[in-house]
Formats: structure tokens, C-alpha cells, sequence
């Protein structure tokens, strides 16, 4: 079966930035006028602080991008008790959804550390994913969501790797380019006019799925969780997520709850 991204998209693009520093007020403009999608992981405790985004000022910010959580403080959660490391992470995702008015639920760990004990207390949140900061330099999938492991940061994001995601022919499977990084970056390594011309290159086009990563999150479990008939002709999807197919060479929609004939 070959799949591919809403209303048949062969490509997707889905940003991650971290900290929610003032820095990404110009950021967030310039994503918006060019129909980009990206998640903004925020430390509740530091919204409000100097050169951080105002805690009201956020939802309004980020509408249309998603907010998650990066724990409360910054702290490095390796480092801390458990039960401190379950404040961090289950506290930020608290206030965050009083903020928002929604469930959180994605996460990125601060200065990257992942442990065992990391990723089970974000999975006792009920954060359904985190980001890593290990670049693959792939187009992949992850393995594991609660160890998302993005593309590349922002300033390894090349031309090679630009053009090579944008030639990449509709038959690979779904490749996803997963770029993160900091908006306050762009000042201390001088490469903003360079960064954001790449995301220019990269937007508007016709292939490409801009999404937040828990839309992309979403969309490739709910790829995972098809029912599949042993000879391949027919699919049920379980899963509240309209899943997009290739069926006769035309992109072919399996609604959520239904049966379809490939
Ligand atoms: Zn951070």
C-alpha cells in the first residue's frame, strides 16, 4: 500500500523551536506569511521574563502553530529526582493548558538530555511525544515518539539538503524533513537572512504538507493503526484521522471508522 499525506501530499514539513524567547514574535510573522506550520515548546515558568513572550501574549502568538511543553524551568531533568523531574514536565503541561484552554501534548527536552526515566516521565504526563535534538540528516519517521529524533537543526539545514528533500521522488514514502531550532539563535550565529531563506524555498509548494508535529504525530499513527486485509484490497481505520492512499494512481481518502476498498 502506498501511502502519502492529506489529499495525496507526498512531502512533509514540520518545525519545532524552543524556549519561547521575544525573538520568535519576527519568527512567527514570517512562518505565517509563508503558510508554515511549527511547534513552539514552551518553559511556563519562564513566560513573562525579560526576553521571553508574555504568558498572555502566547495563545495568541502561536495561534495557529502548536504549543507543547519543554518543562517547567529549563532544568537538566537528568539531573533531578524523579518526582522533581514529574513537576517539571506534568506542572508545564498544566499551566501551559491554562494558558491555552486545550490538551498539551508534545514535548522537546531541554538542552536535548533524554533518559529512561526522561522519557517515562513524559509518557506518565500524558505527552504522547518528545523531540530530541540528535539530527538524523533523513527524511525518516521515528521509531519511537517519545525519542523523536528531527532531521537536522536550523543551521544544518543546507542547500544540499533542501534540494535533495525537494527532488525527492513521489514514490518514497512519505519523507518528512523535521527541522528544529531557537529563534534567539539567529542573532548569535548570524545566519537568519541564510535560515530563512531555505524555509522560503521550501514553502508554497504543491507536495508539501506543512504541519505542527503532533498533526504529523497524529497522522502517521493513525497510518500504523490501519487494519489491512492479508491480500491488500481492503483497509479499516480505526483511528479518528482521515488516512490518505494511493489506489488506482489517484490519492483516495479511508475516513475515520470506515471501510474502504483499495
Ligand atoms: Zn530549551
Amino acid at each position: 500500500m502506498q501511502f502519502c499525506f492529506p489529499n495525496g501530499l507526498t512531502k512533509a514539513l514540520t518545525l519545532s523551536y524552543d524556549d519561547g524567547r521575544s525573538t520568535d514574535r519576527e519568527l512567527v510573522d514570517f512562518f505565517n506569511a509563508l503558510g508554515l506550520k511549527a511547534t513552539f515548546h514552551l518553559n511556563s515558568g519562564c513566560l513573562g521574563r525579560e526576553e521571553y513572550v508574555y504568558t498572555d501574549e502566547a495563545p495568541f502568538l502561536y495561534a495557529g502553530h502548536e504549543i507543547a511543553c519543554h518543562t517547567v524551568s529549563h532544568p537538566h531533568l537528568t539531573r533531578l529526582p524523579e518526582s522533581e523531574m514529574l513537576w517539571e514536565i506534568f506542572g508545564d503541561k498544566g499551566q501551559l493548558e491554562r494558558l491555552i484552554g486545550q490538551p498539551v501534548r508534545g514535548f522537546s527536552y531541554p538542552y536535548g538530555e533524554v533518559s529512561e526515566g526522561a522519557a517515562q516521565a513524559v509518557r506518565l504526563s500524558g505527552l504522547e511525544y518528545a523531540r530530541t535534538v540528535n539530527g538524523t540528516g533523513r527524511f525518516s519517521w521515528p521509531e519511537d515518539f517519545l525519542r523523536w529524533d528531527p532531521t537536522c537543526h536550523h543551521s544544518q539545514l543546507t542547500d544540499e539538503l533542501v534540494e535533495r528533500f525537494l527532488s525527492l521522488p513521489d514514490h518514497e514514502m512519505c519523507p518528512i524533513l523535521f527541522v528544529w531550532g531557537h529563534s534567539a539563535d539567529f542573532d548569535r550565529d548570524g545566519n537568519r537572512e541564510e535560515v530563512l531563506a531555505r524555509y522560503a524555498q521550501l514553502a508554497g509548494q504543491p507536495d508539501i504538507w506543512y504541519a505542527t508535529n503532533i498533526q504529523l504525530k497524529d497522522y502517521l499513527q493513525a497510518i500504523r493503526s490501519l487494519a489491512v486485509t492479508a491480500d491488500g484490497s481492503l483497509a479499516y481505520n480505526p483511528s479518528a484521522t482521515t488516512v490518505w492512499v494511493m489506489s488506482g494512481g489517484e490519492p483516495t481518502a479511508l475516513e475515520p471508522g470506515s471501510f474502504t476498498r483499495i
